[in-house]
């Protein structure tokens, strides 16, 4: 159906998805964005002839990416893609060390150190993980979720199910112990969790398939940025028609026959609605277990550092660090991911400058934390500092400054629920299948974003927001 009036609620990635895909089909939109900028989490900090991403760094599934812009009829605005082949390196506080190659066979040539066979049995991981991607990842993400039926009666199909479907009801973590004897190479697989920002002890091993995706389609880095590439998704829905409303935050509510949207005050009548903010904050059901929010370092290097792209420096005891995470405490020595977009895109600093993205998982916010943060925030930057400097030889002459910060407390700003990342959590057995579904209870408006069908991060919300269009296509 076309020629409707539409409003999208948010201007975060499944927002200018969603807001450009029903432009295209011949829909009158308006976007209502609460901030002054377009492209919700996928933001970059600008200074000092830096280009920082803030939120989100790593891109994986490329094709989905070609595939938005290509339905949003803006392919030539799609920045390059960049592969990121050593796709990242870890470290241990046993000294221990670990690249992780797009190339399988150069990463298990590394895993016998870390136990006899080990390399082999990594190997036998990821072809499971593979499995279960092909079980259960692909028919999930192929259409809006439809259900628990709908989707095995669609998996039933792929051969091999029947052996995978009895892994996932395992955790992520006891499928990678399962499968492999050293607690190091645990902890990797198990950080494919927080990808969805959930706990390994807690996750479904159907995230093993995040694992099995970074391997088969690789790491990349669009040109400029994440920010760029939600930039140029803002500039493809503006093409298409969309008109954007800065700094307005839209509710909608519907009043007998007619569904109102807009600022309040300002509510005019639209036939349909998406809402990009999270569901649970929309719904007012933020009370639970949510997922992890994340404390942000952006730093400056005064000479190009021989940093990988990126690299996680692991926490000493990862049972620790997620049951402090999900009890709201933030742990000491927690995990930290580094990233250094210069290794890959040098236009992304300055000529002989490094820009520094440092990430450490944090609680979703608890009554009384908006208080604890700047106290929390000044000795997660002293640790941050005092643990690069310690993992890399190169950083240990350079002098760092920060040039600036992100807690929970800004993506609360953003609407985010309590500040964590990908609001609703999926954890337990069917986790995955649990997640806040894309119709609204109210009738004509559907979800957009992270916290609906398909799930979290970047790719996944395109998806997002080309089925929230495509659900609307069908009312
Ligand atoms: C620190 C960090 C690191 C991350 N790392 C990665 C990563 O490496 N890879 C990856 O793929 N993903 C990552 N992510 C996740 C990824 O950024 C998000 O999943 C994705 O960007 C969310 O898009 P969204 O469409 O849900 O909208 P959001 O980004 O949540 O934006 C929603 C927008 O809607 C606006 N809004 C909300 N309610 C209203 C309203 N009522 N009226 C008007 N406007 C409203 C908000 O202001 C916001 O701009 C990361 C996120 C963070 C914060």
């Amino acid at each position: 159906m076309s020629g409707r009036r539409i409003a999208v609620l948010g201007g975060g990635v499944g927002g200018l998805v969603a807001a450009g895909a029903l432009a295209r089909d011949g829909n009158r939109v308006t976007l209502f964005e609460g901030s002054q900028v377009l492209g919700g989490k996928a933001r970059a900090l600008v200074a000092n002839g830096h280009t920082l991403d803030v939120g989100p760094t790593v891109l994986t599934m490329p094709q989905v990416v070609r595939d938005t812009f290509a339905a949003l009829e803006a392919t030539d605005l799609l920045p390059e893609l960049l592969p990121v082949p050593l796709q990242c390196h870890y470290q241990w506080p046993t000294g221990k060390t670990l690249d992780l190659h797009q190339d399988l066979e150069r990463t298990v040539a590394q895993a016998d150190a870390f136990g006899p066979g080990e390399g082999e049995r990594l190997r036998r991981l990821y072809a499971d993980a593979a499995g279960i991607y092909q079980a259960l990842g692909r028919p999930y993400l192929e259409s809006p979720y439809d259900g628990p039926l709908k989707l095995l009666q669609r998996a039933w199909r792929v051969p091999g199910v029947a052996r995978l479907a009895g892994s996932t009801l395992q955790t992520l973590d006891g499928f990678a112990r399962a499968r492999l004897t050293s607690p190091e190479l645990v902890q990797l697989i198990g950080r494919f969790a927080t990808y969805v920002g959930a706990s390994p002890f807690e996750a479904s091993a159907t995230f093993a398939m995040i694992a099995h995706l970074e391997r088969a389609e690789g790491v990349f880095h669009p040109r400029g940025g994440l920010a760029g590439l939600a930039g140029a998704l803002a500039t493809a829905a503006r093409r298409l028609g969309v008109t954007v409303h800065l700094g307005t935050r839209g509710t909608v509510e519907r009043r007998g026959s007619e569904l109102l949207a807009g600022p309040a005050g300002g509510q005019e009548v639209f036939d349909a609605v998406v809402v990009n903010g999270d569901p649970l904050a929309h719904q007012g059901r933020t009370g639970g277990t949510l997922s992890l929010s994340g404390y942000v370092l952006l730093l400056e290097a005064d000479r190009r550092l021989d940093l990988p792209h990126h690299s996680i420096l692991f926490s000493r005891d990862s049972r620790a660090e997620f049951d402090a995470l999900f009890s709201g405490e933030q742990p000491e020595g927690s995990t930290l991911c580094i990233c250094h977009p210069a290794a890959t895109d040098a236009s992304m600093s300055p000529p002989g400058k490094s820009g520094l993205f440092l990430m450490f998982n944090a609680p979703a916010l608890r009554e009384g934390d908006e208080a604890r943060w700047p106290e929390r925030a000044a000795a997660l930057r002293t640790e941050a500092l005092e643990r690069l400097r310690a993992a890399f030889p190169s950083v240990r002459d350079a002098r760092l400054s920060v040039l600036g910060e992100r807690t929970p407390l800004d993506l609360l700003a953003l609407g985010a629920p309590r500040g964590s990342i990908y609001g609703f959590v999926p954890h337990g057995r069917l986790g995955p299948f649990q997640r806040p579904p894309m119709r609204s209870r109210t009738r004509g408006v559907v979800f957009a974003g992270g916290g609906t069908h398909p799930g979290g991060g970047v790719p996944l919300v395109m998806l997002s927001g080309r089925f929230a269009a495509q659900e609307l296509a069908r009312a």
